[in-house]
């Protein structure tokens, strides 16, 4: 398997040699590790190749010889998949990295993105430009990934999840053209991301924005079991209130050098930063706050400030449920096991909110889970492996409290990105989008050129 002995690798290095631009990386390549890496460390994978294109038509290229030689075909961007999505054993991975442009459109109202570019270099774009668009908060992950599968994030209230935002793909198709998706495909790229071929290109909405107003809150969490329940429960009651599109809260516990803690990041998303200064006086009422970093920034900014809450990689991966609201049944629950959450680096716990618009059913996205709720992450992406044993019997044991709990509580969907392989069904992920997904994915990808990109259907 890869080794240097390989015909496939023979016949795909001749290949290599016509196309003198496409670096690359066998298994007995000196920069093959540095390539293979990825955010989850411990990807037993070893790929057959690892390709760097440097435009739409070397994908094209790639796929047309992988097809003709019967090699699989993975696609990699930042890498952040939690379950080896993009780093697969045997494969030809297609990594996008080198295809990061961003370009903007006259008006300043849709951005053209490279499908290799990464969150943290679309956000420098767009703040040099007082623009923004929706997206996650963690730099390194890759935009293209993040978006098409969903894509949460602080500004989903405000301007749609990140699939949402999607106005136009280029893909390298099952018979490798490089195509416009027309709003039939577009529609299953918003949910089901590269299932139809390597998103060479996307356009995206872009909307005026200089600054935000972000950052952490810490409350004191000595006793963060009470802490969990108070913040948790005002939070709810102030969602009961009615909460501004800009305003985007994230609860999240991990264990910080000085202990565990019970934290939120907030976001404000608008210029009106007076508004945003007397919501944020509001949720910082929430707790005892021992740290506040809340500050003025540009979107750029923020997303550093975001990085340094998540380890750089990690062994291990997320479990994860949708809940549709936080009853006092739900915060219960989940405040005991943040009390019980193993103080290793890395292991911690958040949640995302969906609400506004995109918790409406769309008709333009496959996404299905279109409904006001709380996506849970019970995360085990530990600094040291030799902790990873305990995070996850945590995580298994907390999973089972929450199924525990009123089952008319509990969105049978998952978001896929951080399910992990057949813990759901994509019955339940896909609902009553999985039908017209499968008549998608036959009609795209009849031969199965593409069967290793997610979702996986037959
Ligand atoms: C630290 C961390 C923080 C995260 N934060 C959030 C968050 O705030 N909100 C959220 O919704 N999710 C979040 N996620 C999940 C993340 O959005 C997904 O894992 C996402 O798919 C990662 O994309 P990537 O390009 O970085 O990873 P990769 O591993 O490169 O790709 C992930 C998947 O997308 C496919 N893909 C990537 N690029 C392309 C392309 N151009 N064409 C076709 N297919 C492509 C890959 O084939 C693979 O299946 C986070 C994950 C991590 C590890």
């Amino acid at each position: 398997m890869g080794s240097s002995s390989d015909p496939r690798l023979t016949g795909l290095k001749a290949f290599l040699q016509g196309h003198p631009e496409i670096q690359y990386a066998t298994p007995t390549s000196s920069n093959y590790e540095a390539l293979r890496k990825t955010y989850i460390l411990d990807n037993p994978a070893v790929p057959l190749a690892i390709v760097r294109p440097q435009n739409a038509e070397d994908v094209a290229a790639l796929v047309t010889y992988a097809k003709a030689n019967g090699l699989r075909i993975a696609v990699r961007s930042g890498g952040n998949s939690l379950f080896g999505k993009s780093m697969v054993n045997d494969a030809l991975i297609v990594d996008m990295r080198d295809i990061a442009y961003v370009k903007l459109n006259e008006s300043k109202t849709l951005a053209t993105v490279g499908g290799g570019i990464i969150m943290g270099d679309l956000a420098n774009e767009l703040t040099k430009q007082g623009l923004a668009t929706a997206m996650g908060t963690i730099p390194f992950v890759g935009f293209v990934g993040w978006s098409t599968y969903g894509g949460y994030g602080p500004f989903s209230p405000q301007y749609g999840l990140g699939c949402d935002n999607i106005v136009g793909a280029k893909v390298v198709n099952f018979q490798a053209e490089v195509i416009e998706a027309d709003e039939e495909m577009l529609r299953g790229i918003r949910g089901a991301g590269g299932a139809f071929g390597p998103i060479v290109e996307m356009t995206v909405k872009v909307y005026q924005l200089k600054n935000i107003l972000g950052g952490l809150i810490i409350f004191d969490s000595t006793d963060i079991l009470a802490t969990a329940r108070k913040v948790s429960a005002g939070y709810q009651a102030l969602q009961a209130e009615g909460l501004p599109s800009p305003l985007y809260v994230q609860q999240f516990a991990l264990t910080a050098p000085f202990g565990k803690i019970f934290a939120l990041a907030f976001f404000w998303g608008s210029d009106d930063h007076e508004q945003g200064q007397a919501w944020l006086t509001k949720v910082a009422a929430l707790g005892d706050v021992i740290m506040n970093t809340v500050t003025p920034n540009t979107l750029a900014g923020f997303l550093e400030v975001m990085k340094t809450a998540v380890p750089p990689n990690a062994y291990g991966s997320i479990e994860t449920m949708s809940i549709r609201g936080m009853t006092p049944e739900a915060i219960e629950i989940i405040a005991r096991n943040i009390q019980r959450m193993p103080s290793t680096a890395g292991t911690s716990f958040s949640m995302h909110e969906l609400r506004g618009s995109s918790a409406v059913p769309k008709a333009d996205s496959i996404f299905a889970s279109r409904e006001p709720h709380m996506m849970l992450e019970i995360i085990t992406t530990v600094a040291d492996k030799t902790d990873l044993r305990e995070a996850q019997e945590w995580a298994q044991s907390f999973l089972s409290g929450l199924r525990e709990m009123d089952p008319e509580n509990i969105l049978p969907g998952t978001y896929i990105s951080v399910t992990a392989p057949g813990s759901n069904s994509f019955e339940n992920i896909f609902g009553v989008n999985y039908k017209p997904l499968l008549e998608m994915k036959r009609k795209w990808d009849p031969e199965g050129i593409y069967a290793l990109a997610p979702p996986e259907v037959e």
